[in-house]
């Protein structure tokens, strides 16, 4: 008899993405990861290079000094923040901890791949309920939950359909689901929200013990290369993701990122700016080609071709140009390409290409 893991584990096919290479073709515009278009933070690489220096010492296991500057900078007690190597491993942790056998995990329909493929391989039974024009249902997702459901995950803007659950209606989630079901609020896409009534999840963490905030470095930061990501939430919760932690979780030069991230001034500003231009002016300029475009919240687009052929040819299309965007069959969205806006340059390419596809 070989050797074998938990049955559910093998259910789950192994994650790939990052692919950055299109065979025959020099030039590679990678849009397809939803990473920033401006680099890394110059006083981020720099911070790397000297945190290289003392690479034989192990890190900071309490990551105390970034813990700081993430509280300083977002008005948050360092206390009820835990950081890790990427959102998703903080994502997993929590499932781990709080789902398992036995248990049930509700998630939003196309809500983001990774709560599902982490929830089976912990064993939990992963409930996907379907959203009104792509936006979640809070009522679907209440009624969803039984007695054995320990966790409702929400990306909030949603990956991949950039979808907004507007305030009001996540507070509705949280007071309609029991006091023992933990909410996570995957707040990924947060700074690139508009909306002034929109709260990461801050409020919500502070007004009970039951619900947390997950945060990354990967998107507005420019840092998605370096694995960091943090969560705030109540003691009790943030108690229990300090012991099923790995003791150094955090690299030093992911640390030194971060907290050199934070100082750079006006980078969330800049990026912002710059993202709400393009992601209107791609909009507008594909939805002249005849394409639908999904309203979106985050640093991406969800293009409708109208079929999955359709969006397959724009795919190679696009390929065949060195310009690598996001199928997301995966997400049951096979007729739909997601596009992350990269720099003016970028998005004048996709758009360039695009018009030649439709047109050409
Ligand atoms: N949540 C959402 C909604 C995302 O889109 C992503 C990145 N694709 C993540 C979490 C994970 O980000 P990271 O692990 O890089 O922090």
């Amino acid at each position: 008899m070989p050797v074998m893991p938990r049955p559910s584990i093998l259910s789950v096919e192994p994650y790939v993405g990052g692919e950055s290479k299109v065979p025959g073709v020099n030039r590679i515009v990678k849009l397809s990861s939803n990473e920033g278009p401006f680099g890394p933070p110059p006083a981020a690489i720099a911070a790397i290079a000297e945190a290289g220096r003392e690479a034989h010492r192990y890190p900071d296991g309490g990551a105390t000094a970034l813990r700081e500057a993430i509280g300083r900078h977002h008005g948050l007690d360092p206390a009820r923040i835990v950081t890790g190597n990427g959102s998703d491993e903080i994502l997993a942790l929590l499932i781990l901890a709080y789902g398992g056998e036995g248990t049930e995990l509700v998630m939003s329909a196309h809500g983001f791949l990774m709560y599902e493929l982490t929830g089976r391989w912990a064993g939990c039974s992963v409930i996907k309920v379907p959203e009104k024009n792509l936006v979640a249902d809070v009522d679907g997702l209440i009624a969803a939950c039984g007695p054995r459901t320990r966790l409702v995950i929400l990306a909030n803007p949603n990956n991949p359909t950039g979808a907004l659950l507007p305030q009001s209606e996540v507070n509705r989630l949280r007071a309609g689901l029991r006091e023992d079901i933990l909410l996570i609020l995957d707040s990924a896409y947060a700074e690139y929200v508009e909306d002034p009534g929109y709260d990461p999840g801050q409020a919500l963490v502070d007004a009970g013990t039951n619900t947390v905030m997950t945060r990354t470095f990967s998107k507005v930061w420019g840092l998605g290369g370096i694995r960091l990501g943090w969560c705030y939430g109540p003691p009790a919760i943030i108690d229990v993701l300090n012991r099923v932690r790995g003791p150094f979780n955090v690299s030093a030069p992911a640390m030194a990122a971060g907290i050199a991230a934070l100082s750079e001034p006006d980078w969330v500003g800049k990026s912002v700016r710059h993202n709400s231009e393009w992601r209107a002016r791609m909009t507008q300029g594909l939805e002249k080609l005849g394409l639908t475009v999904h309203p979106s919240h985050g640093n991406f687009i969800l293009v409708d071709f109208g079929s999955t052929e359709a969006a397959k040819a724009a795919d190679a299309h696009l390929r065949s140009r060195g310009l690598i965007v996001r199928g997301v069959g995966v997400y049951a969205l096979p007729s739909c390409l997601r596009i992350t806006i990269g720099t003016a340059e970028e998005c004048g390419m996709v758009l360039e290409a695009l018009a030649d596809f439709r047109h050409g």
